[in-house]
C-alpha cells in the first residue's frame, strides 16, 4: 500500500488491489476516514499509520456503497459511518450485498479476515451540504451515475476532491446494473468546478492527481460516456485506458446503455 501526503491535513493510501484509495483528513485534533483499502494488512496497518501522522479517526465516510470502498470499519472498528441519504438507502434496500461481495472476492482470491465485515447503521449526511470535522467544514456533492448512490467530498482547506469513482486514471467511467450514464455526466458537471479550483484529485481507484490531469480526464471521460450513448459498444475508449480489462467493462457498459 502506498500512501501519500496531499496536504499537512490530508493523506492518502492506496491499496495494491484495484488502487482503491484511502483518504484520511483531519482538522482541530480530530480526522474521518473516507473510503478503504482492500486487503486485511493494509487495514491492520492503517490505525498504525495515521496515528504516527497524528491523525486521530473519529469517524468513517464513505463515497458510495460499493463493498470495496466500506472496510474502514476493520481499521477503526468502532468508528460510526457517514454517507450520503442515497449511499444509506442503497445500504438498508441492499442488506448483506457489500458482505457477499466481499465474501466473493475473498473467496476467489484465498485472501482471509479476522472477522465478517459488520456494517453499522449509517449516518445519514446533507448531501449537498457539511459536515465538521474538528473546528473546518467538509463540502459533500451528490455524485451519483457509476452507481444510484453517492458523495464526493471537497476538502476547501486544502483544495483536495475525492471523488469517488469518477477521474480514475486506470479505469474507464463504469456504469453499475444500478448506474445511468445521463447522471454520469451530470455528476462530471457538477464536478467540473471544483476539479478547476483543486489542487489535487483522489479517485476512487488509482493515484491521487493533479487538478490539471483530473480536468483532461473529465473531458475524456465525458467524451467517452457521451459517445457510449450514441454508438454503443463501437464508441471508442479512452488512450490511456484500454486495457482487456477496461474492454471488458466497456462491453458490459455498452450492454447496459441497450
Ligand atoms: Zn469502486
Amino acid at each position: 500500500m502506498r500512501a501519500v501526503g496531499l496536504h499537512a491535513d490530508v493523506i492518502v493510501a492506496t491499496s495494491r488491489v484495484y488502487q482503491t484509495t484511502c483518504t484520511l483528513v483531519r482538522s482541530g485534533g480530530e480526522a474521518f476516514c473516507i473510503d478503504s483499502p482492500v486487503l486485511p494488512d493494509e487495514l491492520d496497518i492503517l490505525p498504525a499509520m495515521a496515528g504516527q501522522a497524528g491523525f486521530t479517526v473519529v469517524g468513517l465516510l464513505a463515497t458510495h456503497a460499493d463493498w470495496d470502498h466500506l472496510l474502514g470499519r476493520y481499521a477503526f472498528p468502532e468508528a460510526p459511518l457517514g454517507c450520503s441519504d442515497t449511499t444509506a438507502a442503497r445500504l438498508v434496500n441492499e442488506p448483506g450485498a457489500a458482505q457477499r461481495e466481499l465474501r466473493d472476492f475473498d473467496e476467489r482470491f484465498y485472501v482471509e479476515r479476522p472477522r465478517p465485515l459488520s456494517l453499522p447503521s449509517a449516518q445519514r449526511l446533507p448531501v449537498p451540504g457539511k459536515v465538521e470535522v474538528g473546528d473546518l467544514e467538509l463540502e459533500l456533492q451528490p455524485a451519483d451515475g457509476h452507481t444510484e448512490d453517492g458523495m464526493a467530498v471537497w476538502i476547501p482547506w486544502a483544495r483536495v476532491l475525492v471523488c469517488g469513482d469518477y477521474l480514475s486514471p486506470v479505469e474507464i467511467p463504469m456504469l453499475h446494473p444500478n448506474g445511468s450514464a445521463a447522471a454520469y455526466l451530470a455528476t462530471l458537471k457538477r464536478l467540473e468546478p471544483l476539479v478547476d479550483e483543486a489542487e489535487r484529485v483522489v479517485p476512487g481507484h488509482g493515484e491521487p492527481i493533479d487538478g490539471t490531469r483530473a480536468a483532461a480526464i473529465l473531458r475524456e471521460d465525458r467524451a467517452y460516456v457521451e459517445a457510449l450513448l450514441e454508438q454503443g459498444e463501437a464508441a471508442k475508449l479512452p488512450l490511456a485506458r484500454r486495457t482487456a480489462e477496461q474492454r471488458r467493462i466497456h462491453a458490459e457498459n455498452a450492454r447496459l446503455v441497450a
